[in-house]
């Protein structure tokens, strides 16, 4: 077969994405994390990013990476458990558990790597997992990787997981895993967890959270949904990233000291891959310590979150069941969604437009994402433009 033809079907393919709105163009940034950017040479303001506090790009989180850096270098050198852990990820592990009251973490390279190292090391053949039907693709893929029988219940419907736990009990599974979201990272709702750990408790239900959007977001000075909903010591596995409002990159799991040490014996992104790097390491232990000393940075992105999503609002948008910092901007159609998107860029606001199938089809959104780095002039700025653009394409 000539060598054209072998990938025919790959162009086919990217040609049907780019005719149905679906086809992703990747902006390119020259500037650091901020409220404002420079975005394919163009000044714009941003709210795309999940920067929530305005870390990745804060004075005392980049001294710490430097000074790891002169103290450390960069890399690990090789995986933990073949080359030694270095002390900094131990510490870091420690002061994370500290901060979200939990026995013991553990960190990954990121919080997909997380996912997909904790639950195939929970769960395997002979079991099952209870998934929200909207979990984050990461859970989809650990899932997966467990090879155990996924049976998914209806979006934050803790009746519904009731339902399916009652109506498999009877199939005879070994162990079973309940798995959500805490926060929905496309529709910025918030996992009934508080219910969902009834259920699990009373029937005997490992749960398990993945807190990436609720990290640095949710409870007392962002300690995230577990403390939101004061359920200490009863979600079993708290699963979370160290890139949003961290504002660096890792990934953690959170929770009693036997799991954690589980996961370091059989977790296989910490066994088969090399840490995060110092310099991560020692921004991310930064970060816990400007958390720890204030609520300052969470209080200003509630506040924030308030205001913008109250007035865009009154412009006449949907924003759908968001309760958190993600504010949907529905619009339904892919091509329209686009369409708003690449306007809003033109005004100079970056805000990407969101379609299958990282959302159902027919929900395209703009997703904006607010934070702490945002003034309270940048979101007039930016409720201006969505104004503007809105009205311009009949969406308002
Ligand atoms: C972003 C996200 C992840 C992945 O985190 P990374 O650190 O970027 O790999 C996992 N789960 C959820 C729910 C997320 O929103």
């Amino acid at each position: 077969m000539p060598d054209q033809e072998k990938i025919q079907w790959i162009s086919d393919e990217l040609e049907n994405l780019r005719q149905s709105g679906l086809y992703t163009s990747i902006r390119t940034l020259n500037s650091p994390q901020g409220s404002w950017l420079d975005v394919d040479g163009k000044r714009a303001l941003n709210f795309c990013s999940n920067n929530y506090l305005g870390l990745a790009n804060h004075p005392k989180i980049t001294q710490a990476a430097k000074k790891a850096i002169d103290d450390f270098g960069v890399g690990p050198g090789a995986v933990r458990t073949i080359a030694g852990t270095m002390g900094l990820h131990l510490e870091l592990e420690n002061r994370l558990a500290a901060f979200k009251g939990v026995e013991a973490a553990i960190t990954f390279q990121s919080g997909f790597n997380a996912n997909i190292g904790a639950i195939p090391a929970l769960v395997s053949k002979e079991d099952v997992i209870y998934s929200d039907e909207l979990n984050h693709a990461s859970i989809i893929d650990g899932c997966r990787l467990s090879r155990a029988k996924v049976i998914r219940y209806a979006h934050c419907d803790p009746e519904d997981l009731n339902r399916v736990i009652n109506e498999s009990s009877k199939d005879g599974y070994r162990r079973t895993l309940v798995i959500t979201d805490g926060v929905f990272s496309m529709d910025g709702d918030v996992a009934p967890l508080d219910d969902i750990y009834q259920i699990a408790h009373a029937h005997n239900c490992l749960l398990m959270v993945d807190d990436a959007h609720g990290e640095g977001v949710l409870g007392r000075g962002g300690r995230g949904i577990v403390d939101h909903y004061d359920l200490h010591g009863k979600v079993d596995i708290e699963v979370g990233t160290l890139s949003k409002a961290f504002g660096v990159v890792g990934g953690l799991v959170a929770g009693k000291r036997i799991i954690i040490d589980w996961l370091r014996q059989r977790g296989r992104p910490f066994l088969f891959s090399s840490a995060m790097t110092l310099p991560d390491v020692a921004a991310c232990i930064a970060a816990v310590d400007l958390l720890e000393q204030s609520t300052e940075l969470v209080d200003r992105l509630w506040k924030n979150t308030a205001y913008f999503k109250e007035e865009v609002q009154k412009l006449g948008f949907d924003t759908g069941n968001s309760a958190t910092p993600i504010t949907p901007i529905m619009l339904g159609e892919a091509p329209l969604a686009q369409e708003f998107s690449r306007r809003l860029f033109e005004e100079g606001v970056f805000a990407m437009s969101i379609g299958f199938p990282t959302v159902p089809r027919g929900k395209a959104r703009i997703r904006v994402m607010i934070s702490a780095a945002h003034s309270r002039e940048d979101l007039n700025r930016g409720l201006e433009i969505f104004g503007k653009v809105g009205k311009e394409l009949h969406v308002i």
